[in-house]
């Protein structure tokens, strides 16, 4: 169970929620409050669609959401298979990959100069330094699954489409963002471009759906850093 509310600038917000919520839980709540919402512009989410030309990022988790095999995809185009409206083509977009000597050195840095924990340390520089994958974008600028204004991978969409929103208040979007931060990071792992033991701490790395995510591992408190934080960054 999930609580939301709604501000006084009309941003959905998150109050609280049961410590069994997963993150396939939140999504779908999320999805189920805005509906109740309809005075605000997320209330006709389906037919407005302008976020489905922003860069959608792609999660370790969604390369089983999307059919898309990830060795595939580090070594040629990833294809989608056959289906209505579709054609076979790019449907992710790889960032650079990551300089793993570069977050040694920041992670350590942080740590000498600060009397933060490596821990901590080490989710500030994820939080600030995770480029994503993206789905590709029809020369419109538009998702590459966009048709006609409507979603056609509705029910096989990436998890952030499901968990993102245009009213976002602070709290809800900091986790959304923490989820999408660890999923980037984890999807790098799943391309083999960095090993587990870079990221034992990654929630993804313990489950295999977003049904067996909690979302309490992802909301991880780091006010305590930010003071001594805001001078390094
Ligand atoms: S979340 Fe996206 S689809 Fe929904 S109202 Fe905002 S921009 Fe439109
Ligand atoms: S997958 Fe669907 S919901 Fe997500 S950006 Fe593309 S068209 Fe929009």
């Amino acid at each position: 169970m999930v609580r939301f509310f709604i501000t006084e600038n009309d941003e959905i917000e998150i109050d609280s929620y049961d410590a069994g919520t997963t993150l396939a839980d939140l999504a779908a709540e999320l999805e189920a409050f805005r509906e109740t919402a309809p005075h605000l512009k997320t209330g006709k989410c389906k037919g407005c669609g302008e976020c489905c030309s922003d860069n959608i990022p792609v999660l370790g988790l969604d390369f089983a959401v999307l059919g898309i095999d990830p060795g595939a995809l580090v070594s040629g185009p990833a294809a989608l298979g056959p289906g209505p409206g579709h054609a076979s083509g790019n449907i992710v977009v790889l960032p650079d990959k990551p300089d793993m000597g570069f977050r040694r050195k920041a992670i350590r840095e942080m740590c000498g100069w600060t009397s933060i924990s490596e821990l901590e340390a080490t989710l500030l520089f994820e939080y600030n330094n995770a480029e994503p994958l993206t789905l590709a974008r029809q020369a419109s600028g538009a998702c590459c699954f966009l048709r006609d204004g409507l979603c056609s991978r509705y029910t096989r969409r990436p998890y952030s489409c499901g968990l993102y929103l245009c009213n976002m208040g602070k709290r809800l979007a900091y986790i959304q963002e923490m989820i999408v931060r660890q999923g980037t990071w984890h999807a790098y792992y799943k391309l083999g471009w960095i090993s587990g033991e870079d990221i034992p701490h990654n929630p993804f790395l313990r489950a295999d759906s977003y049904d067996k995510l909690l979302a309490a591992d992802f909301d991880f408190d780091l006010g305590n850093t930010s003071e001594q934080l805001f001078f390094y960054f």
